[in-house]
């Protein structure tokens, strides 16, 4: 196993500093150190941040290996600056039995560029009827502790109160993906001013709204962990700072695109831009915005969802909702929270850590720690092109434009999975 010596490196934005990773571990740390065997890296002006942590990944295997596959979907987050990812459940075949979360955990450790932890499906085949195997999942190889049924709502009040019961023996959490179906029937974006100039059918932020505040009065009375995918709204917030000021374990996430990008995207027609929950407003942004800053939103999850061309370059009605994620989230972030390092590692590495329960990562590089971390080069600007990125798919939002930040190298348990912004594999 190479030794890397990493030298003037600015962990987390502190003083530069010298990193030795040796055994995948950080060995040492500290000015001017000294490893005749180690690879030296020149890490001037660079930033060391903990490996990040993606809470809500679409990696399409099994089923749809056109849009993604475990391995292609790894190499993506690599290169975006991640050594974790959670993989959701709605492939196909649904990941709700133990023999696919351990397929897909199996996959991941081939593909081994970053760690893939399997999301277990609540309901079996995503239907929202019975509860899956959810012990079999957290008993098997994949030991699952985050169950979703995302792409879809638990929208049956007695299940998801099961669901949040059940999980608890096992200190699981349910993610919801908050959005009451009899409300956004036919919804092709968000609910406004702008829905209302295009004529198109609109998703109403209460429909996220009434499914949070459901469930954390849920998630209260049973004692269980809750957690919140992509927060949309302003509404929304309001809702899950009142949970918590209540106590409530409740969590939730954000995404880049929310943080970003408004519904007036929706005016180009530009099925890119379609998304569920939809691009909402300037207003709901300057909320996600606050409450990430503030806590009330733990994470920045990205919600990567790949699609092939035929679901997603034809006319709006038809395309499938979602965008790619993980080759940009770092720089997205960058732009919206500016050079915050110790926030940006909490809450895109540290926090979805912990609520994953990932043991290794989230840790800011220091002696004896694992050394699942990421160099960026904040003063770089990359224009993105999507046929340069690793992902299978190519329905970034971002096309073209010129985002601040480069992942220069990851390092997955002291490995380098990027070198020189290039893939190793
Ligand atoms: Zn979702």
């Amino acid at each position: 196993m190479t030794a890397y010596l990493i030298r003037n490196v600015s962990v987390v934005g502190g003083a530069p500093t010298d990193l030795l990773i040796r055994d995948g571990v950080v060995a040492e740390t500290g000015a001017g150190l000294t490893a005749p065997d180690a690879t030296v890296l020149d890490a001037t002006g660079l930033v060391a941040l903990p490996g990040l942590v993606d809470l809500h990944t679409h990696l399409r295997e099994p089923g749809r290996e056109d849009a993604e596959t475990v391995e292609s979907g790894s190499r993506a987050a690599a290169l975006g600056g991640y050594t974790a990812v959670c993989a959701m459940a709605n492939t196909s075949p649904v990941a709700d039995t133990a023999g696919v979360v351990e397929q897909v955990w199996r996959l991941g450790r081939e593909a081994g560029l970053v760690d893939v932890q399997p999301i277990g499906a609540v309901t079996v085949g995503l239907a929202g009827e019975r509860l899956a195997e959810l012990g079999a999942m957290a008993d098997s190889a994949a030991r699952v502790r985050i169950f979703s049924d995302d792409g879809h709502c638990v929208a049956d009040p007695k299940l998801m109160r099961r669901a949040l019961e059940y999980v608890k023996a096992f200190d699981g959490v349910v993610a919801q993906h908050a959005e009451e179906p009899r409300l956004t029937e036919g919804a092709q974006m968000h609910e406004g001013e702008v829905s209302t100039r295009l004529g198109l059918t609109g998703w109403p932020a209460v429909a996220e709204e009434a499914i949070i505040a459901r469930d954390v009065l849920l998630a209260e009375h049973v004692g269980s962990r809750l957690h919140i995918c992509h927060v949309s709204t302003a509404g929304s917030v309001e809702v899950l700072r009142h949970a918590k000021a209540r106590g409530v374990k409740v969590t939730a996430e954000v995404t880049p695109h929310h943080l970003l990008l408004t519904d007036e995207k929706a005016t180009t027609y530009d099925p890119v831009y379609k998304v569920n929950p939809p691009l909402r407003t300037a207003a709901d942004i300057a909320a996600l915005r606050a409450a990430l800053a503030e806590g009330v939103i733990d994470i920045v999850a990205t919600d990567h969802a790949p699609h092939a061309v035929e679901d997603k370059e034809c006319e709006w009605a038809y395309a499938r909702p979602g965008m790619l994620g993980l080759e940009t989230a770092l720089s997205i972030a960058l732009d919206v929270l500016g050079p915050q390092w110790d926030l940006i590692a909490e809450r895109m590495s540290r926090a979805p850590a912990r609520i994953a329960g990932l043991d290794g990562h989230g840790l800011d590089p220091a002696p004896g720690v694992p050394a699942n971390l990421t160099l960026v080069d904040p003063a770089a600007r990359r224009v993105i092109e999507p046929a340069d990125l690793a992902s299978r798919s190519r329905n970034t939002p971002y096309a073209r434009m010129t985002l601040p930040g480069r992942i220069v190298a990851t390092f997955l348990r002291g490995e380098p999975t990027v070198l020189d912004g290039k893939a190793v594999r």
